[in-house]
């Protein structure tokens, strides 16, 4: 019987150090493997972790995705924004200003730590930013508009209450307001309206929406006529020949409510009109526009 040698002995050991070697690589890559497939069942964690690296992705991607369009969002609202500057003017209304437009953003200070990467908590404190102050912009944007909604309807009623329209065809001096040498009295006394000529009959129409305040006989002035426009605002329509409304009626801006005459103090037939404010008479003419026509308002 043949006796090993020293370096067979080595040889054989080497060998079984190996094939130990392989055959736990082999387990231990079994295990893993099948681990794997029934979703970690041994707790490792390698799956969750690659798991949540990927979802980590995702999130960021989306978190960019949503800041790009709420970004967007806020330039069309800073758009709507001018926009609606424009339209206040229109409304007489001041200009929301750019402080206050700007309010809504919270600045550096305002930043939240949410204990993440620096490129994550950089991108959440965007996100949050712009929300808010497209938020604010929003809120401040929707009570703007209400706000020249209002404003628009008020002016709209005050402009139908002003007396913007010649109440009668004909000539009329456009010096004829303010001191003058009166024709019939033979002296100089202030003429507290313009003097608009024609024919007996012409119609004549309401110079703005208002309620018939009276109607009668005037002294010199005649058979008058006198229409309350509210806004402290009242016209009077005198030298009249008829009178086709009664005390207390509403009218409306070019509505007919009396004919031309020679009535009271007249040396010819001509329409004696009136603008007055708080009771102080006003130059009619800086009321009404030369163009525009009773008829303009008659439906
Ligand atoms: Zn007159």
């Amino acid at each position: 019987m043949k006796s090993l040698t020293f370096h067979e002995v080595r040889w054989a050991r080497t060998r079984l150090i190996v094939m130990g070697l392989l055959m736990g690589g082999c387990m231990l890559w079994s295990l893993i493997a099948i681990n794997h497939h029934y979703g970690d069942v041994l707790g490792l964690g390698f799956i969750q972790q690659t798991a949540l690296i990927n979802e980590n992705r995702v999130l960021q991607n989306q978190l960019q995705f949503l800041t790009h369009q709420l970004n967007g969002i806020q330039k069309q609202l800073n758009l709507l924004g001018d926009k609606g500057n424009e339209m206040r003017l229109h409304a007489d209304l001041p200009k929301l200003d750019e402080d206050m437009r700007k309010a809504g953003t919270g600045g550096i200070e305002s930043r939240i730590d949410f204990t993440s990467s620096i490129s994550v908590n950089s991108l959440l404190n965007n996100l949050r930013s712009t929300a808010e102050q497209a938020d604010h912009e929003l809120h401040l944007q929707a009570s703007s508009y209400e706000e020249i909604e209002s404003a628009y309807e008020k002016n709209k009623v005050r402009f139908s209450h002003l007396p913007a329209i010649k109440p009668m065809d004909g000539f009329y001096n456009k010096n004829g307001f303010g001191m003058r040498f009166h024709p019939i009295l033979h002296i100089v006394r202030p003429h507290e309206g313009i003097d608009i000529d024609n024919e007996v009959g012409t119609p004549i129409y309401a110079a703005a929406e208002g309620t018939i305040e009276f109607t009668g006989h005037q002294g010199g002035y005649g058979l008058t006529l006198e229409i309350n426009h509210g806004f402290s605002l009242k016209t009077r329509y005198g030298h009249l020949s008829k009178i086709l409304v009664h005390e207390g009626q509403r009218v409306k801006r070019g509505e007919l409510v009396a004919r031309c005459g020679n009535s009271g103090l007249s040396s010819a037939p001509h329409l004696h009109y009136e603008v007055r404010v708080n009771g102080v008479a006003q130059n009619p003419i800086d009321y009404f526009f030369d163009d525009v026509h009773a008829s303009d308002f008659q439906n």
